[in-house]
């Protein structure tokens, strides 16, 4: 007994000593049992030091305590599920908080409250920092990459601004990075893939800008990689030691990101376009200089990607002049700006003409005649190409029906008509061909694709349609052949019928024993492969008749026909039987 009542009084002192607030109330709050602590921490909250009842002390502070108790009837139980922060407040100015108490609050039997109170204003404190810390965090840092993100890059470049403000020849540097085909990696190996390709590239970027790395070494300092969204990236410089740092800091990025990557063990390959702007003492908003240098990583990229281009001003009227195009091209076709032109293929030995190219024109409202070499990239870009392709082949496709009924035997035999990697991408194109012969009643041995030569060669799927469209009849043109990457070693992998020798290779037939040796090879070996040459751009006869004498048996070109409009050709041609089939 003596023991026990000993090990009472052990518990006792040991609950009086403990640094946490006990206390024992009856169910109405009446305090029955106190330690220091406790009373410590509830006395300055009390009027007068009257520390009776726990519910009266706390109602100021938590005036919905005392109902909450009151609702809870099962012993054993806490109010609540976790400590009740207690927020407590100057009672002479309301709104401030001096402290904050936690307080548990059990029911030990039907007559008894137990209660623990300890200050948590540090714990609390604690907690909302780091709450503010991982906000703070996560709005400055990109999730994928954990590159720092846009704002934080606008910070930097503002702060790039405001020193090249103050020194007479500070200068600063922005690289604007795009990846090149990124969606491909998405599309073909998936969106893991993509993300992981992502990270790898964030981490070569980081590395570059690195203490000790090399960007440093070029003569750039106060450097940071962010990410921006998707695959943009920026690279800023804060101060570049003299102007041509900016055009090597992109060199040194082009490189890096074009290196190889491994993905799941297996490589992988995306070059990056890279536009750069050079900031000086009046530049613009750290937004405005972003947008300059995504102007120059446009004009990068459209240049055939895998390099950078440094900003300059006339970018800003050609972003303009595309927007233009860009907006007023989706218009175009239904409000019959579009037309097609003709430009006639002739055989070089009889002059007679064998077949027509089909050229797309536009005439706009406001700026005129506009180049397909302007539009036809925007519409594959903007996904118009569909729509814009579609009619010129159903054009095409009509007026040689109506040129064969009105010329006969002296019509041209075929129609060529320009088909772009977006048209042959899309998974209804070969439906659109049948159509198009459908309902023109054209047979499909006279219909002609022409590809770029660059396209082709490259890429499988391209290859794929090739195919299709081969297998209905169609014959295919290997357009521009000589500025692509395919070789001659290279061409039987193909579905070709027709090498166009590019205008750039006639041009130099004379004057350069180097194309001419060229040009003759590429007969040659297409005419071992079966394949019939049209050679593109003829301009003068002494080009036409050394073409003749190489055994080009085609050509094209201002010196026999400009394309002309529908109406002008079907002239031409009713001219050119006239004088005997000979125009
Ligand atoms: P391309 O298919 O290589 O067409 C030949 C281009 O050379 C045409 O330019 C033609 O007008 C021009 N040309 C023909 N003979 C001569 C000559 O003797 N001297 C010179 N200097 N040029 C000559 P155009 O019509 O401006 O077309 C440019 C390119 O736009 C075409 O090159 C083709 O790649 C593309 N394109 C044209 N129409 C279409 C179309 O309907 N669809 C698609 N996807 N692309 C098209
Ligand atoms: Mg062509
Ligand atoms: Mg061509």
């Amino acid at each position: 007994m003596s023991a026990d009542s000993g090990d009472y009084d052990a518990l006792i002192q040991f609950l009086y000593q403990v640094p946490i607030g006990l206390l024992q109330t009856e169910l109405g709050g009446e305090i029955t049992m106190i330690n220091p602590m406790a009373a410590s921490l509830l006395m300055p909250l009390t009027r007068a030091g009257a520390l009776i009842n726990l519910f009266d002390v706390l109602d100021p502070f938590a005036p919905e305590l005392r109902a909450q108790a009151a609702a809870h009837t099962s012993p054993g139980n806490a109010v609540g599920d976790r400590t009740l922060p207690i927020p407590v407040g100057d009672r002479a100015q309301p709104g401030t908080l001096l402290s904050t108490l936690g307080l548990r609050l059990v029911l030990l039997d039907a007559q008894t409250w137990m209660a623990t109170i300890s200050d948590i204003t540090q714990a609390v404190h604690e907690e909302e920092q780091h709450l503010q810390k991982r906000l703070h965090d996560q709005s400055r840092s990109d999730e994928l990459t954990a590159l720092p993100n846009r704002a934080v890059a606008a910070e930097h470049i503002e702060a790039a601004r405001a020193h090249a403000a103050t020194s007479p020849d500070g200068l600063f540097a922005i690289a604007f990075i795009d990846l090149d085909r990124f969606y491909r990696i998405n599309t073909t190996r998936g969106q893991a893939a993509g993300d992981h390709l992502l990270r790898l590239a964030a981490d070569r970027l980081a590395r570059l800008v690195q203490p000790g790395g090399r960007i440093e070494a070029l003569g750039a300092h106060g450097l940071l990689a962010a990410r921006l969204e998707a695959d943009e990236f920026l690279v800023v410089a804060r101060q570049v030691a003299h102007r041509d740092v900016a055009a090597q800091l992109a060199k040194k990025v082009v490189d890096a990101l074009g290196e190889p990557y491994a993905i799941d063990q297996q490589p992988e390959r995306v070059s990056a376009s890279v536009g750069v702007v050079l900031g000086q003492r009046d530049a613009g908003s750290a937004d405005a200089l972003m947008l300059d240098a995504s102007l120059a990583m446009g004009e990068a990229k459209r240049a055939g990607g895998a390099g950078y281009s440094l900003f300059d001003p006339a970018m800003k009227l050609r972003a303009a002049r595309r927007a233009t195009i860009e907006s007023d091209l989706r218009g175009a076709i239904g409000r019959g700006e579009l037309a097609v032109a003709y430009q006639p293929i002739v055989s070089l030995a009889s002059r007679q003409c064998v077949g027509m190219e089909a050229l797309v024109r536009w005439h706009h409202p406001s700026l005129g005649d506009v180049s397909p070499l302007e539009f036809v990239g925007i519409a594959e870009e903007t996904g118009l190409i569909a729509e814009l392709g579609r009619f010129v082949l159903n054009e095409a496709c009509r007026a040689c029906v109506a040129w064969k009924r009105q010329f006969g035997g002296h019509a041209p035999r075929s129609v060529s008509v320009n088909v772009s990697r977006a048209q042959l991408l899309g998974t209804d194109h070969t439906e659109q061909v049948r159509q198009a012969l459908e309902s023109s009643g054209m047979n499909a041995a006279a219909l002609q694709m022409e590809v770029t030569e660059s396209l082709a060669a490259q890429d499988e799927r391209v290859q794929h349609s090739l195919h299709e469209l081969k297998a209905m009849g169609v014959t295919i043109a290997l357009d521009d052949f000589g500025t692509g990457y395919s070789s001659l070693a290279t061409l039987h992998l193909l579905p070709i019928d027709v090498l166009k020798i590019d205008r750039s290779f006639v041009m130099q037939v004379e004057s350069s024993e180097h194309h001419r040796v060229l040009i003759e090879a590429v007969i040659l070996v297409a005419r071992s492969l079966n394949m019939r040459t049209v050679a593109e751009g003829i301009e003068t006869e002494e080009q036409a008749s050394a073409l003749a004498r190489l055994h080009c048996a085609k050509g094209q070109g201002y010196l026999f026909a400009q394309p002309l409009s529908r109406a002008a050709m079907t002239a031409w041609l009713a001219e050119g039987r006239r004088s005997g089939g000979a125009p």
